[in-house]
C-alpha cells in the first residue's frame, strides 16, 4: 500500500468558514472560569463548558457530518477539520463534546442500531451529551485486544466485571462506550468474542476513582463495575465484533488538529510577549522552526481530512500524522526552554509562562493517549507492508 500527502487547498467557501468561526470566537469565548492558561489546549486538560458546547451546536459545529435526520448538518471532514483547528487553536472550552463529536457518533452511526441512532446521535449534535472512552485498563493499554473486563448474560442483557483506567472525563461525561469481552477466548485468538457496549457513567455499582495528573488537576479515572447491567439494547453493532469496530474507532482519533496543536498556545503567547521587540538569533531561529512545523503538519493534516471526504481510507497517513504530531508538540517545548530565561512558573502573572509550565508537566502524554508512538510506527509500518 503506498502513502500519499497530496497538496490541497482551501476553497473559497472553506476560507469563509474559517472566518465565520473567528468571528465567533472573537465574540462567544467564554471568560471567567475558563481562563485561557489552563484550557489552551485538548492535551492540558480541555476545558468544558456545556453552555459553550450547545452555542457551537446551534451554529452547526457539534456533529457536523451526520446526517440531517439525526440532527447533523450532512457536513464533511475537511469542514470538520476548518472549525476543529480554529477552536483548539483558540484554546475554546470543547471538552464536554470533543470524544462524542470527533469519534462516538460516527461509531454510532455505523454500527448501531436504528433506536441507538435515534437516542444518541441527536443529542450529541445539540451538544448535550458527553462521551468518554472505555477502551484501556490497568493491564491492558497499546495490547488493547487484551482486555479482561467481561460481560456475562443475564436477562434482558449483560453484567459488566472488571476495571478501566486514563478514562478521561468519566466524573463529568455522561455515558462511556467500553470495550470487553462477551465470550471466551477460543484457540488464543483474543481479537473474537469482544464487543462494544454503550455504558451510562451514572449505572448502578458504576465506580469512579479520581486520578489526578501530573500538575494535580483532574481528568483521569479508574472506572470500576461491580455487576452493572448494561441492557440488550446498549450492545453497539455486532456481538463479538467488537475489535474491528474499535480499530474503526480508534482511526478517528488520529490524524487531526488535535495531535499536533496542543503547544500552540504556548508558542502564539510567547510570540505575543515578544511582539514589537527584537529577538536573539536563537529565539528567532526555534519560533521560525516551530511556524514552519505547524504549518506543515497543518497541510499533513488537512490532506487526511480531504482523503477521507474523496472515500479514501488514509489511516497509514494519519498514524504518521500523529506519530509526527505529537513528536513536534513534545519537542517544541524542549526547543522554547532554550532561550526562555525564567523558570516555568505555573503561578506567574504572564499567561505564557503559566502555559508553558502547564505544557511541561502534561507535555509526556502527548506522545501516549490514542496510541504510542511505538504503535502509531508499527500501524503505519504494517499498512505499508500490506
Ligand atoms: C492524557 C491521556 C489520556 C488518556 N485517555 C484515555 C481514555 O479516555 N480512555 C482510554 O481508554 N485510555 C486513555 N488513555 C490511555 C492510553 O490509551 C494508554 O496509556 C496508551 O494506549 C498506552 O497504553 P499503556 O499506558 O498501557 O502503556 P503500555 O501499552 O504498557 O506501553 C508502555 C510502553 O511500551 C511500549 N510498547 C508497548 N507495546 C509495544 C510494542 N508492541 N512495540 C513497541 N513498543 C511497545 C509503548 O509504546 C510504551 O512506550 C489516556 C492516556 C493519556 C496519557
Amino acid at each position: 500500500m503506498a502513502m500519499r500527502f497530496t497538496p490541497t487547498e482551501m476553497t473559497p467557501a472553506e476560507r469563509a468558514l474559517q472566518a465565520e468561526v473567528r468571528e465567533f470566537l472573537a465574540a462567544e469565548m467564554p471568560t471567567g472560569d475558563n481562563t485561557p492558561g489552563n484550557d489552551r489546549a485538548l492535551g492540558m486538560g480541555a476545558g468544558k463548558n456545556k453552555e459553550f458546547s450547545k452555542k457551537l451546536a446551534e451554529r452547526g459545529w457539534v456533529g457536523m457530518a451526520m446526517p440531517k435526520r439525526y440532527g447533523g448538518h450532512d457536513r464533511n471532514a475537511v469542514d470538520r477539520f476548518i472549525v476543529v483547528e480554529e477552536l483548539l487553536r483558540a484554546g475554546a472550552p470543547v471538552g464536554y463534546h470533543w470524544v462524542s463529536d470527533r469519534q462516538t457518533a460516527s461509531v454510532i452511526l455505523k454500527f448501531g442500531t436504528d433506536d441507538q441512532k435515534e437516542r444518541f446521535i441527536p443529542p450529541i449534535c445539540r451538544g448535550e451529551l458527553g462521551f468518554s472512552i472505555g477502551m484501556s485498563e490497568p493491564d491492558s493499554g497499546s495490547d488493547l485486544a487484551s482486555v479482561s473486563t467481561r460481560a456475562t448474560r443475564a436477562e434482558g442483557g449483560w453484567l459488566l466485571n472488571g476495571t478501566k483506567i486514563w478514562t478521561s472525563g468519566a466524573h463529568e461525561n455522561d455515558w462511556f462506550v467500553v470495550l470487553c469481552r462477551t465470550s471466551p477466548m477460543e484457540d488464543g485468538n483474543k481479537h473474537q468474542g469482544l464487543s462494544q457496549l454503550l455504558v451510562d457513567l451514572n449505572s448502578e455499582g458504576l465506580e469512579k476513582n479520581g486520578i489526578p495528573f501530573l500538575d494535580g488537576s483532574p481528568g483521569f479515572n479508574e472506572v470500576v463495575f461491580n455487576d452493572v447491567f448494561v441492557p440488550d439494547e446498549n450492545v453497539v453493532g455486532e456481538l463479538g465484533m467488537g475489535w474491528a469496530q474499535n480499530t474503526t474507532e480508534m482511526a478517528y482519533e488520529r490524524g487531526g488538529p488535535d495531535r499536533w496543536l496542543s503547544a500552540y498556545g504556548v508558542v502564539e503567547e510567547l510570540m505575543r510577549h515578544h511582539a514589537g521587540t527584537s529577538l536573539e538569533d536563537r529565539a528567532a531561529e526555534v519560533l521560525g522552526w516551530a511556524t514552519a512545523r505547524f504549518f506543515g503538519l497543518h497541510n499533513m493534516s488537512f490532506t487526511v481530512a480531504r482523503m477521507i471526504d474523496t472515500g479514501q481510507a488514509p489511516s497509514i497517513e494519519a498514524a504518521l500524522v500523529k506519530e509526527m504530531g505529537t513528536r513536534f508538540e513534545q519537542d517544541v517545548l524542549l526547543r522554547l526552554l532554550e532561550f526562555v530565561e525564567e523558570e516555568p512558573d505555573p503561578g506567574s502573572m504572564l499567561l505564557y509562562q503559566r502555559l508553558l509550565a502547564k505544557a511541561i508537566l502534561t507535555g509526556p502524554s502527548f506522545t501516549i493517549r490514542g496510541g504510542t508512538v511505538e504503535v502509531l510506527r508499527s500501524v503505519a509500518s504494517k499498512g505499508l507492508r500490506a
